[in-house]
């Protein structure tokens, strides 16, 4: 049977930094990956939030996300409008109930978000309404849930507690990650930035390293439940 992945992050270009080559091999094992992407980017680069000065770039983005996804051969892409990096003034129901009405649709036994202690004030908001909105209640369909990381965010947060207990090994389709990180080049940086593309290469080659294969995704297991034996 093919699994039913979701993953759920808080900005466009999250959800492949986080995972992006993990997407690409489950869509080449056959399983249905959705992606939910709660917050719009981009207005956090002004003093005061204005949706309407920043409404081309917006849509551009938000354009670049389903082009980016689908290099990985994603084609389920939702995007919300919470505000960039202000996630901390929406009241948290919203945000959980937002989380669970996507996982009664999508009905995903795995699923992929952000780790509880980066720096980025969204990416915890995040992590906290999906461990929430993920409370193993008599007949949820979500059987595991990934922590991942986020360059430029996990690893700026002091101290770094980010310690990986789970690899995929990504040696076949990190180049689509790559790839898709190019779609992104409005969120990208020059090497030596941490969310350069070289950078996320370095990261996967060293994940790779640290069990045995030429590059990996490296993640924290938050919880999973075995039926089978
Ligand atoms: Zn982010």
């Amino acid at each position: 049977m093919k699994n039913k992945i979701a993953i759920i992050a808080a900005h466009p270009d999250d959800e492949i930094l986080g995972c992006g080559a993990t997407m690409a091999k489950h869509i080449q094992a056959g399983d249905e990956v959705s992606v939910l992407i709660m917050a719009e980017g981009i207005t956090s680069r002004d003093q005061q939030r204005n949706r309407n000065a920043r409404s081309e770039e917006l849509s551009e983005l938000a354009e670049t996300a389903i082009a980016a996804n689908k290099i990985l051969g994603v084609t389920s892409v939702t995007l919300k409008n919470f505000p960039d990096n202000r996630m901390d003034s929406i009241d948290r129901l919203d945000i959980i109930k937002t989380i669970e009405n996507f996982i009664e649709k999508q009905q995903p036994d795995i699923i992929y978000t952000h780790y509880n202690n980066d720096l980025n004030i969204d990416h915890r908001r995040i992590n906290e309404a999906v461990v929430t909105a993920c409370r193993p209640q008599p007949g949820s369909t979500v059987k595991s849930l990934l922590f991942f990381e986020v360059a430029s965010s996990t690893e700026w947060q002091i101290p770094n507690t980010f310690s990986p207990n789970w690899f995929v090994d990504v040696s076949e389709t990190l180049n689509l990650k790559l790839k898709a990180l190019e779609a992104y080049q409005s969120e990208m940086r020059p090497y030596p930035h941490a969310r350069s593309i070289q950078a996320v290469e370095h990261l996967a080659r060293w994940r790779g390293a640290s069990v045995g294969v030429e590059a990996a995704e490296g993640f924290v297991l938050g919880r999973t439940l075995i039926n089978k034996i």
